[in-house]
């Protein structure tokens, strides 16, 4: 690391944004002893908000239907050999009781872009949901949604949405999605969702296909203007039934590297060590949790269903329905100085810490 690259790295610690050139800097200036300051800098940032807190989603997988048709994602439309299926309303129940069980107080409900999932089928599971745990968030990802969609479910009590931006760039968006896909709605929805009151996640993946410095600089300045609760990144990984599907995957390191930048840019925000980070590395979420994440989200999903939920290749079943998995990712989590807790994990206003 040089002394530019020093200095650039402790002026994002203190300001928390730098211009898009000098996180272009940052990012291709990326060495094993800058990675080290950086973490050792968003750790100590997290540590300030969270301690040494790591708080757990349970992952529904609720149906892998899907209209779009996605370059990268494995449940894309165009795919022949993805086993489609969708969870009853009974079987998500059913998981999320052996969840709340084994602690979980956030729920995601997570599935493609399935019109079969009405408003009238969502409203009212989310209200039972809602009812039944009182004290658990319910946290959606279902997709792009009309405003008035998005209204029913937050009025039927949804808390949280999860809506990956997947590139900031318009350009790489159109790189990475067909023509009847549009950059501008996805934005849309994302302001949509945050003046409805909702908390919410962004994101983007590391490493997509055709993917520039510039274009995660984007990715970085997007996280400073729109400052949500929550950001989901993880690298891209190939599905072989995709279009995408003999590219590279993308970088655990880089992806970790993004992850310290993240904390010190939103010192309060929820940052999940990701399914695919845990796929791309064996220990992929304890390097997240190193690089300054505070969240994993276990699989709540029925065994079955996380099969046939194939995003990309080899992606690992992180399956906490079992009892002994949760006790496993709980030790694996302490060796590493943290802690899961069981709490909905709530965003924290970091104006309080400081
Ligand atoms: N249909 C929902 C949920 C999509 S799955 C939605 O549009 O929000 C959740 C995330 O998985 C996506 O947003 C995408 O960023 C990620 N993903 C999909 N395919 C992937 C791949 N091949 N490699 C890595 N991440 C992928």
């Amino acid at each position: 690391m040089n002394d530019r690259l020093r200095s650039l790295i402790e002026r994002l610690a203190r300001e928390r944004r730098l211009s898009a050139a000098e996180y272009v800097e940052l990012i291709e200036g990326r060495d094993d002893e800058a990675a080290a300051l950086l973490a050792a800098h968003a750790v100590r940032v997290r540590k300030a908000v969270y301690g040494n807190r790591v708080f757990i989603r349970g992952l529904l997988e609720i149906s892998n239907y899907c209209k779009n048709d996605c370059y990268y994602c494995g449940l894309r439309r165009g795919n022949r050999n993805c086993a489609r299926y969708r969870l009853t309303p009974d079987e998500i129940f059913a998981c999320a009781r052996r969840g709340y069980d084994l602690g979980f107080r956030t729920f995601v409900l997570q599935s493609g872009e399935d019109a079969a999932l009405t408003d009238a089928l969502l409203c009212d599971l989310v209200s039972r949901l809602k009812a039944e745990f009182p004290d658990c968030a319910v946290t959606l990802s279902l997709g792009e949604r009309s405003d008035e969609s998005y209204r029913a479910l937050k009025d039927a009590g949804a808390d949280r949405y999860l809506l990956r931006h997947e590139t900031a760039d318009p350009a790489h968006y159109a790189q990475l999605h067909p023509r009847e896909m549009s950059f501008d709605n996805r934005m849309r929805c994302l302001r949509t969702l945050r003046a409805l009151g909702y908390q919410v996640g962004c994101g983007f993946m590391v490493g997509s296909p055709g993917q520039t410095a510039r274009q995660l600089a984007a990715d970085l300045q997007f996280v400073e203007r729109f400052q949500p609760e929550m950001c989901g990144i993880g690298p891209f990984l190939p599905q072989h039934d995709t279009p995408f599907g003999d590219r590279p995957a993308g970088s655990a390191a880089l992806t970790c590297y993004l992850l310290s930048i993240l904390r010190l840019i939103c010192p309060g925000l929820l940052l999940p060590a990701t399914t695919a980070l845990g796929t791309a590395a064996p220990d992929g979420r304890e390097r997240g949790i190193l690089a300054g994440a505070n969240v994993v989200m276990p699989n709540l999903s029925p065994p079955a269903a996380r099969e046939k939920y194939t995003l990309y290749d080899g992606k690992i079943h992180t399956g906490a329905e079992d009892a002994a998995h949760k006790t496993e990712l709980e030790r694996r989590i302490r060796a590493i100085g943290y802690k899961i807790v069981t709490d909905r994990g709530d965003p924290r206003d970091v104006t309080e810490t400081e």
